[in-house]
């Protein structure tokens, strides 16, 4: 087995290269390793390797070298010491939160933030004595109102879904350093390709890779980035108990897809703007939202904190959910589904789907108007999406 060098390589070259071990087979591309278990050499080995005095592969759910190069791929791409891949995001959360909160912690999270992850928070992380207090994304005054003696986490995902918001990764990482808490970052919108919370100081970052990383629509899994003491200590500590683990063959699509991923998110990111600022011009659309229009409320900061916008635009219709519900119904390409980041375009109206749960008050104060459709642009033809979404335009 060799094992290459990766420190000095550059995003595009890691992308593709980073955490490979070729075999003895000296396959080129990597090796799926579908085993639960190894075997050793002798009684020696194996006692040594369970007494962690020689490192090596032991059992799947948690050592298993597919994995583990797809764990390497994306640690070096988020610029992190160390990547723990689970088996979804929301399992990505959730051992975040088991590796490092302990009953009386406190957490303050956007309100804006994927809907398992409320449910997560509040219903589950709640009974073991962990509360959440909500906050507005882009009110850095009321994240730090919110801070208590206990909080010990600030968790963030921006740009959010499904208005796109952008939370300024550097100024809320300030804030929790300066109250002694740690700042997660569910980077699963952007990727590494389009932002590096990292880099602006946040400690964690959250991967829901089920979505661009895989990019196709294919496979569930997540990811944790950060320092060996947080994320290979504490959240690793977690899954190899808890055993949250991602499989070896979803490892290895996903790090076919991480050698795609800046290409894609640079496709997926010209194909949204375009779309958005077509939509824009459209007499039936009242607003569009997308961090990449000068109309977007945080489009400066966007520029500063990412290298692209992404692939997720917002738009509202004139009139309400007769209006939205006739553009969807009039679509004959796009697919009629809530997924995101897949080659594929989806379109989704949140009001009845991933935002359903919330009451009137709720879905009011979130922004989410019954006349709201989201686009998760794919890489199709801009101009067959358009004719797509005239076609229901036209009925307005
Ligand atoms: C989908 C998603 C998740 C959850 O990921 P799964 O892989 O579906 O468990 C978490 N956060 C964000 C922002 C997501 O879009």
């Amino acid at each position: 087995m060799e094992q290459q060098d990766f420190d000095e390589w550059g995003f595009d070259t890691l992308a593709v290269r980073a955490g490979q071990v070729r075999t003895a087979e000296g396959e080129h591309s990597e090796a799926i390793f579908p085993t639960s278990s190894f075997r050793f050499d002798n009684a020696a080995q194996a006692a040594a390797r369970f007494g962690g005095t020689e490192a090596g592969n032991i059992y799947s759910r948690f050592t298993n070298p597919t994995v583990r190069t797809f764990e390497q791929r994306l640690a070096a791409l988020e610029g992190g010491e160390r990547c723990v891949a689970t088996s979804s995001g929301m399992a990505a959360i959730l051992s975040t939160c088991m590796g490092l909160l302990k009953s009386g912690d406190h957490i303050v999270s956007s309100r804006a933030i994927f809907g398992s992850t409320v449910v997560l928070f509040d219903n589950f992380m709640g009974r073991f004595g962990v509360q959440t207090s909500y906050v507005p994304l882009t009110d850095l005054a009321a994240w730090e109102a919110a801070i208590r003696p206990t909080t010990r986490l600030l968790f963030v995902e921006t740009p959010s879904n499904p208005l796109t918001e952008v939370a300024d990764i550097r100024a809320l990482a300030d804030i929790a350093h300066r109250h002694g808490c740690l700042l997660a970052v569910d980077n699963c919108f952007c990727t590494p390709a389009l932002q590096r919370p990292l880099k602006l100081g946040a400690d964690i970052v959250i991967h829901s890779a089920t979505k661009y990383i895989d990019g196709q629509g294919r496979c569930l899994g997540g990811a944790v980035v950060g320092s060996e003491e947080l994320v290979g200590k504490e959240v690793f500590g977690f899954l190899r108990t808890a055993g949250p683990t991602m499989s070896p063959f979803n490892a290895w699509v996903f790090l076919k897809g991480l050698e795609t991923l800046k290409l894609r998110m640079q496709a997926h990111s010209a194909n949204a703007l375009a779309l958005a600022q077509w939509l824009e011009q459209q007499p039936q659309v009242a607003r569009v939202y997308y961090p990449g229009l000068a109309s977007h409320p945080q489009h400066e900061l966007a520029c500063r904190q990412q290298t692209g916008y992404g692939g997720i635009v917002a738009f509202e219709v004139r009139g309400g959910r007769d209006q939205a519900w006739a553009v969807i119904d009039a679509t004959r390409m796009l697919s009629i589904t809530a997924n995101l980041g897949d080659a594929k375009s989806t379109i989704t109206h949140p009001a009845t789907t991933t935002h359903g749960r919330l009451s009137a008050q709720q879905k009011a104060e979130a922004g989410i108007g019954e006349g709201l459709l989201r686009i998760s642009v794919g890489l199709e033809e801009v101009a067959d999406m358009q004719v797509d979404l005239a076609r229901g335009l036209a009925l307005i």
